[in-house]
């Protein structure tokens, strides 16, 4: 069977294979984690929806995800029966998409627009360009209402400025608009130690630094003072003396954070990329299992990774548990499985540049 016949028709066996080999590496190195998260609840929902099954026994793997996509948006009633129903819909897979919406919509119709599903999403990773993306998520009587507001304005920036793309414009109104937040937090910057001194004799513009709400400062924008009024410069090198609280306090006080969230620069769970300035400090032994709140013990954690994190290690391992190794590092692990978060950023932090200078 050539490629292209195997994706026309075998989106089925691919799911079914997908669901059957779990969490494994091999599946890593094929797909994304975005893409993968898709995949296994397609393929969830159509293991419990048998006649669904059979109707997409030759069905393309885009064509599934398209119909279980819609049928997961149902809000009341039998999803796996309306699964089967959008399972005889044909066409282009871009039909099929614009059908299946009309038929969910037209189903939840009458309930209103659901507010649970407002949300600002992404903003978390930098391209290539430096730039960041979100989305906005709401009833579509709000975003249609911002969306004038900002085209009217948009519109008037065009006026003035005619290289300007409606895009561009539309950019520049919503920023106009809310205007940069001012930082309620106070990020860190990682300087090692001899980059500092590189820094002082103007010889090291390019190196780029990190911060510890997960942007990027360069030498010049330090060396220039750009960033003196948001951020506090840290010159991180490895002699910080312990600031330990043993069994005092339940909570890291203010200055363990500080020291933690530049070690650490960000949840240290494989793959995640919430910055240390928004985690919750986790105890790598569970408090309730006597840990201490001490510096060595403590590690970054987003809300939803302390959430998940296996605490009691002696029970069968569910999500999986965060550790520290002998050699310091932080790593993951499920059974046999371990893993760390590889990160780009995290060379850049306290803990890597504490490991590169000689001892
Ligand atoms: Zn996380």
């Amino acid at each position: 069977m050539n490629p292209l016949d195997i994706l026309r028709t075998q989106g089925l066996g691919l799911l079914a294979a997908i669901r059957e080999a779990g969490d494994s590496d091999l599946l890593r190195a094929t797909f994304s984690a975005s893409q993968l998260v898709r995949y296994r609840r397609a393929a969830e929902m159509l293991h419990r929806a048998p006649l669904a099954r059979q109707r997409l026994a030759q069905a393309s793997l885009e064509r599934i995800l398209v119909i279980t996509k819609h049928a997961r948006g149902l809000r009341h009633g039998d999803r796996y029966a309306l699964l089967a129903e959008l399972a005889l819909l044909d066409g282009s897979i871009d039909d099929i998409d614009l059908k299946a919406r009309d038929i969910v919509r037209a189903r939840n119709a009458g309930n209103g627009p659901n507010l649970g599903r407002r949300a600002v999403r992404g903003g978390k990773t930098t391209d290539t360009n430096g730039n960041r993306t979100f989305t906005v998520t709401g009833p579509e009587r709000d975003i249609k209402r911002l969306l004038s507001t900002l085209d009217a304005r948009a519109r008037s920036l065009r006026a003035q400025d005619t290289a300007l793309t409606y895009e561009q414009a539309m950019y520049d109104a919503l920023m106009t608009s809310t205007g940069p937040a001012p930082y309620s937090l106070m990020p860190q910057v990682i300087i090692p130690l001899p980059d500092w001194l590189r820094l002082r004799s103007h010889d090291g513009d390019e190196t780029i630094f990190a911060a510890t709400d997960g942007t990027t400062v360069t030498g010049a924008e330090l060396v220039s003072g750009l960033m003196a009024d948001d951020h506090v410069a840290v010159l991180y090198e490895p002699l910080v003396g312990p600031v330990n609280a043993y069994r005092a306090q339940r909570h890291a006080n203010s200055k363990q954070r500080l020291i933690i969230e530049g070690r650490d620069l960000m949840c240290q769970w494989p793959g995640c990329t919430t910055p240390a300035t928004e985690c919750q400090m986790h105890h790598v032994t569970a408090w309730k299992h006597g840990g201490n709140t001490n510096l060595d013990g403590l590690v970054a954690l987003c809300r939803k990774h302390n959430g998940r994190n296996d605490d009691s290690p002696d029970r069968p391992p569910r999500n999986g548990r965060i550790d520290i190794g002998d050699d310091g590092s932080v790593y993951w692990s499920r059974g046999d499985t371990v893993r760390r978060n590889n990160h780009p950023l995290l060379d850049k932090s306290g803990r890597a540049v504490a490991k590169r200078v000689p001892q």
